[in-house]
């Protein structure tokens, strides 16, 4: 049987099964699933097939199912066995699992867990963020602290329980607790703490409330006040919050939900979906002119019990921490720095010993696309086919995850961050070390992105001096293959905001020929100017500057444009003077830079107060009824520069920025699929892969995908694995495995 079968309370259900219908026989893992061997009356056992097919725990998720018949053995009774290959260890520790319906349930009437708030079962329930230690037992948790009472641990023991063998079983008795902490006081009975969070959240307050894999701070979504406060504490300028709703239905109030983003809401994963915003809004800061909101649904009994008291649909529950550092996990942090910005503090006494950030998805064409990967996903491994043992991939810097290598399993870390802020690099690090114990690796072969400044680059170079080097949008196209189990060659197509090239310029709009072994660049994007180096990417109207010095000389000085207005000359003059000299003004293809510059241009955003925001909201104000492009010219690169006169003439016109925005969208789309044919016309190769940030654009991914499946290629995309920077690392690990093959 192949599939997510292990660590989610599959061999505890099979054994359950195999107990009701009367089999003999044994379960076991083995690298590519599970194998039951079962003897018995036939009848039951093919009872015993159709229950495995329909009544599976709800993370198990079963790819297939294949039946041999085997030599009889004469088993005496039916047994889990342990597998002894060390390859398929790491299969034993599950993501972290939502609430099931059967203890939410069991949360209303079970005698010991009424209102239990840490309820769980072997279908549900904490497990990477509570793991310390192999193998995934309750004495390698943080669970470890907490001695079962008799009745959870007869159930524990009871095969016929739902409870049999889920190590964080606990209840009212013997399990965690949480305190609500006000300055002066605390209080530590939950129908209380519910009684008085209900009262400060309707009253417009905030609370910390200790989440599974880190802090959150919520407030009620529908209140200006309440988010606007808790934006300004938070130090967050311009990134919309994420929204957790009640259910389907409160969620349908302000967003629009499809069927597929529903089961996805839904699943036990419970990632934060970005939907389309309705008209009727929550507190505008919750949103900040975007056109998407960051919903989920509850996933810890407390979400629950909460929501039932609550009056309140919608809280902003977005993640605990100041500014751009790691969410907080330990309670000491929190009461020492989130009280600063709360009204009350709801801790809880069992350590959080993984961090892991709420995942965020989006649905494009029909399918899942994983943006930030953590709760719920991480440490789900990718099959190579290669042996990947011992491997160490680094990461990038931006949105690191990294990746190690067990078996032929490629196994990704959550969500770790930007590697520069001081407080993730230490996560990173101590990331690192618990992947070491709980997947019992030792890295034998490192391999780092191709940039020598990455923080990521320094720390495997240190690990060891030969680390192999992999180019950055060749990592990309890798992450992607492999994701898609392609082994030959494709067109990959890798575009994002920077990444560092072979010829040492900064490369971002990558045509090329790829497979392991190997690329070849056919095409990019014409090169640009970045006049103050990274400062660019903060500042995008020094991009349109940029583009614009280029095209018109000074002359563009007397176009009087909109973004200009609230730029001091003496700043554009600096950056002129900068380019002429070529002072800090490193040159780059980069497809987000364009997208940067048109966003400046259009003064739709000219300085960016989070990562991405020119093309996120240059994005946000396109609309997919205005159908015309502008010209481009293909050389041996393709150049923009007519697209930028019309641009500006239109500009100049008055013709609205929607318009504009959509169409400088579909000139990108022509242009990828004008130069794809070219590669296509010349190579023969018929398969595409698309990876890297730029994807993230819903409206540019969906049009491409659709023309080119239109005119017959195979596209392949990335879904599970981000197409991001935190996909980097699987690529990576490719590509050094490829290199090493037996
Ligand atoms: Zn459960
Ligand atoms: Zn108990
Ligand atoms: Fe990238």
């Amino acid at each position: 049987m192949q599939g997510l079968v292990q660590g989610v309370g599959f061999r505890p259900f099979i054994y359950q099964i195999a107990h009701r219908y009367q089999i003999k026989g044994c379960v076991y893992n083995i690298t590519e699933g599970v194998i039951i061997k079962v003897e018995g009356d036939s009848e039951n056992i093919s009872r015993f097939i159709s229950e495995i097919k329909n009544n599976h725990p709800q993370a198990a998720e079963i790819v297939s199912i294949s039946l041999e018949d085997a030599r009889y053995e004469g088993y005496d009774e039916f047994q889990i066995k342990k597998s002894n290959d060390s390859s398929n260890l790491v299969s034993e520790i599950s993501p972290d699992i939502a609430t099931c319906e059967d203890c939410l349930e069991d949360l209303k009437q079970q005698k010991h867990r009424v209102n239990y708030p840490f309820i769980n079962c072997t279908n549900c329930g904490p497990r990477f963020s509570i793991v310390k230690d192999f193998p995934y037992d309750r004495v390698n948790t943080t669970m470890d602290e907490f001695p079962m009472c008799e009745k959870c641990e007869s159930e524990y023991k009871e095969i016929l329980d739902r409870r049999f063998h889920a190590q964080p079983v606990a209840c009212n008795d013997c399990g965690p607790k949480y305190t609500l902490h006000y300055p002066e006081k605390k209080i530590e009975i939950i129908e209380e703490i519910l009684v008085e969070l209900k009262r400060i959240l309707e009253e417009g307050g905030i609370i910390s409330i200790k989440g599974l894999g880190g802090f959150h701070i919520m407030c009620d979504a529908t209140n200006e006040k309440a988010v606007e406060r808790l934006r300004n504490s938070k130090k967050r300028e311009g990134k919309p919050f994420a929204v957790m709703f009640s259910g389907i239905d409160a969620i349908q109030k302000f967003a629009y939900v499809s069927d597929i983003e529903e089961k996805s809401l839904l699943s036990w994963k419970r990632p934060i979906n970005l939907l389309k915003a309705k008209k009727n809004k929550l507190a505008e800061s919750v949103c900040l002119g975007f056109d998407t909101i960051g919903a989920f649904l509850p996933y810890m009994p407390i979400h629950y019990l909460l929501f039932e008291k609550l009056d309140i649909d919608a809280l902003v529950l977005t993640s605990g921490n100041i500014s751009e550092e790691p969410i907080i996990t330990d309670n000491e942090d929190a009461l020492k720095i989130l009280a600063r910005i709360s009204d009350a503090v709801l801790t809880y006494n069992r350590e959080i010993y993984n961090r892991t950030d709420d995942s965020v998805i989006k649905i494009i064409n029909d399918s899942e696309q994983v943006l930030r990967r953590s709760r719920g996903y991480a440490p789900n491994p990718v099959y190579l086919k290669n042996k990947t043992e011992g491997i160490f991939a680094a990461g990038a810097e931006l949105v690191n995850c990294f990746c190690i290598g067990k078996g032929n399993q490629a196994i990704l870390s959550q969500h770790i961050g930007d590697l520069k802020n001081y407080e993730t690099f230490d996560f990173y690090k101590k990331a690192f070390k618990t992947f070491k114990k709980v997947f019992r690796f030792e890295p034998q072969l490192v391999v780092t992105d191709l940039h020598p400044d990455y923080l990521s680059t320094h720390f495997g170079e240190e690990l060891n001096k030969e680390a192999i080097k992999v180019q950055h949008h060749h990592a990309h196209i890798a992450s992607c293959m492999v994701e898609n189990e392609l082994y030959e060659p494709v067109i990959g197509l890798s575009f994002d905001g920077t990444g560092l090239g072979d010829d040492k310029t900064i490369w971002g709009s990558e045509f090329l020929i790829a497979d392991l072994d190997g690329y070849e660049r056919k095409f990019h994007f014409e090169y640009i100017e970045l006049p103050g180096g990274d400062k660019a990417t903060y500042e995008p109207w020094r991009i349109a500057v940029s583009n614009l010095y280029r095209i018109y000389g000074k002359e563009f000085l007397d176009f009087k444009l909109d973004f200009l207005k609230n730029i001091p000359n003496s700043q554009v003059s600096l950056i002129l003077h900068a380019i002429d000299k070529k002072i800090n003004c490193p040159a780059s293809c980069s497809a987000g830079r364009l997208f940067d510059a048109v966003s400046a241009l259009l003064n739709v955003c000219t300085l960016s107060s989070f990562h991405a925001e020119a093309p996120m909201r240059l994005e946000a104000i396109a609309s997919e009824e205005i159908k015309g492009f502008y010209d481009f010219e293909i050389k041996n690169y393709v150049s923009f520069k007519p697209m930028i006169q019309q641009i500006i003439s239109d500009l100049r016109d008055g013709i609205k920025k929607e318009v504009i925005s959509s169409k400088f969208h579909n000139t990108v789309v022509e242009a990828i699929f004008k130069v794809t044919n070219k590669i296509k016309i010349e190579t023969g190769i018929n398969k595409i892969a698309l990876s890297g940030g730029t994807f993230q654009n819903r409206y540019l991914l969906e049009k491409l995908e659709t023309m080119f499946s239109k005119s017959g290629y195979e596209v392949f995309t990335q879904n599970k694995i981000p197409c991001n920077d935190g996909g980097i690392a699987l690529g990576q690990l490719a590509i050094a495995a490829n290199m090493f093959k037996v």
